[in-house]
């Protein structure tokens, strides 16, 4: 049913918003706990419905043949659209997570960066020659996949879809996106963007649903040519065995436990500023939060100290006032997950949990999800110091040695990103060898850009976003063998037993007369 008080965001399909899908699912501001719009409830029938139409279009060519300076002014002109109305989308995400306006501001003025990078790799693409043996032209050419499922979550709605949407379409795919049940609204306008910036319709589209009923049924389509997922752990295992079964390859981003690393020789001032930066950004809702810092004992206490009291002093409230530095988390099973993980680490035998600060539930005037930011002393076998909580409840550990606090860090089954901090050049080259992470930062944390590639190892991932290796993984090579030697004449008997002398060398069979093939 649909409420005329209330906005309805449809599927955006083949160029145009859909007629609502007989089922809708509402969206609701986590600081206010108030619905700020429906979207579609996207049917079984209506996914392969939607899967075929996109396979339409892409054997159609419109854009999967579009030449690569075409594919670069429709991308440039994307990001130049999307550039002009970032305060319209900011608007959107504050509202959709709760983020503080101030990150969002942050996020979302460089979003457009990727599909300008993303726009430029699409122009300089080359192929290639090999050096193949013999009177032969080897060409490599990349070819788009096809049809490609992008399965985005919550955290960052914009930033994460179009980091993948530009690649993909870059790449010259059709793409659906299912974005997050919880904040797809920002992703369903992109529709039109795209369509003013000249993008042919049917090229991407994008659908709404819960997670488990329309993601799975994407992800179930037996003919895609990719996933492309980021969200928890549990999401890539209940979709992995199909996709495989379909030989469907996926790009999996998940989550994380990151380390900040803080040696002895940094100011202590600044390593409390970089473990606030660190931690707190998005309520701790980000897979790289860092989530465990791992603190060298010759400044661990005054760090401590410091870190309590600035981490008391942090402003909660309002995501749309500018001063506020810590918004909602993004719903109430979010404010339960953290208030279970704080109870678990505190008083349940073994976890010898301490906790420095923060702990609770909170609302602002009376509404909302909210969290405090909160400070746990522990040590590394904990429940807290190994799992991931995806909110403001961060462990702290004191670690006696350099060598402890690599041991600790690579010590769980994550290793999506990590920060080293200190003053000592020849320590941060070391460390940062030693560290098992896709990502690891050097005096910095959640620095992202779209030519370095992003992605975790272990359970953190497989692929990468971002950088040409996200580029190439939308496209499949193509190999191409010119001879321009004599033709076969392997089966001809007068040349066997009359002029041609056969022999084999390193797997390579030569005719006297030159003409080489490796027999594969
Ligand atoms: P989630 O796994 O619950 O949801 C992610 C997406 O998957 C959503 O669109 C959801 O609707 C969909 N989904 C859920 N179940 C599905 C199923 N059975 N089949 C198909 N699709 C399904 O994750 P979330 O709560 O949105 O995001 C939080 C998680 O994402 C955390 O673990 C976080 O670390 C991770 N994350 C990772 C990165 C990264 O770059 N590695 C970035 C952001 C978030």
């Amino acid at each position: 049913m649909i409420n005329q008080e209330i906005p309805h965001y449809s599927n955006w399909i083949d160029g145009a918003y859909s007629p609502p899908s007989s089922s809708t699912l509402p969206v609701i501001n986590p600081a206010t706990e108030a619905t700020i719009g429906t979207v579609d409830a996207t049917s079984h029938d209506e996914v392969q419905e939607i899967v075929t139409k996109s396979w339409k279009n892409f054997n159609q060519g419109a854009w999967s043949t579009a030449e690569a300076s075409e594919r670069f002014a429709v991308l440039s002109k994307a990001a130049t659209l999307l550039r002009a109305r970032i305060p319209e989308f900011v608007q959107l995400e504050v509202q959709q997570t709760g983020r503080p306006i101030r990150e969002m501001r942050a996020q979302l003025a460089r979003i457009p960066e990727w599909l300008e990078y993303f726009a430029s790799l699409a122009r300089v693409q080359e192929g290639a020659v090999t050096p193949f043996k013999g009177p032969v032209v080897n060409t490599l050419i990349r070819l788009p996949l096809g049809v490609v499922a992008q399965i985005t979550p919550w955290n960052h709605p914009l930033l994460i879809s179009i980091k993948k949407i530009g690649a993909a379409l870059a790449a010259g795919n059709v793409v659906i996106v299912k974005p997050s049940e919880l904040a797809p609204i920002s992703i369903l306008q992109l529709g039109p963007l795209f369509k003013e910036a000249g993008l042919p319709d049917g090229t991407l589209q994008i659908i709404s649903g819960y997670g488990r009923e329309t993601g799975k049924y994407l992800c179930e389509a037996p003919n895609l040519s990719k996933i492309d997922l980021t969200g928890g752990v549990a999401t890539y295992q209940a979709i992995a065995s199909s996709a495989s079964l379909n030989m469907i390859p996926i790009t999996a981003e998940l989550g994380g436990k990151a380390p900040v690393c803080i040696f002895e020789s940094m100011n202590v001032e600044h390593a409390v500023k970089a473990a606030l930066f660190a931690s707190f950004i998005a309520s701790g809702q980000t897979c790289v939060t860092g989530s465990r810092l791992l603190v060298h004992t010759d400044i661990y206490d005054s760090f401590v100290e410091m870190l309590g009291k600035r981490t008391k002093a942090l402003r909660l409230g309002d995501p749309t006032d500018p001063r506020t530095q810590i918004g909602a988390v993004i719903n109430k099973a979010a404010v339960e997950r953290c208030a279970a993980f704080v109870s678990r680490a505190t008083t349940q035998e073994g976890e010898n949990g301490k906790l420095l600060c923060g702990g609770k539930p909170a609302t602002h005037a009376g509404k909302g999800y909210f969290f405090e930011p909160t400070l746990i002393e522990t040590n590394a076998e904990s429940y807290l110091a190994c799992n991931e909580v995806f909110g403001p409840v961060i462990a702290i550990l004191r670690c006696k040695s350099e060598d402890e606090i690599v041991d600790i860090a690579n010590g769980t089954n994550y290793a999506l990103g990590a920060s080293i901090w200190t003053q000592d050049f020849t320590q941060a080259h070391r460390v940062a060898g030693k560290i098992e992470a896709g990502i690891v930062w050097v005096n910095g944390h959640h620095l992202n850009d779209p030519s370095s590639p992003w992605g975790g190892f272990k359970d953190s991932g497989l692929g990468k976003e971002n950088g040409r290796e996200a580029y190439e993984s939308y496209t499949k090579v193509k190999s191409i063998v010119y001879n321009y030697g004599v033709m076969p004449t392997w089966f001809d008997d007068e040349d066997v037993l009359g002029n041609a002398r056969i022999c084999i060398e390193h797997m390579v069979l030569r005719t006297t007369s030159g003409s080489g093939c490796n027999l594969e």
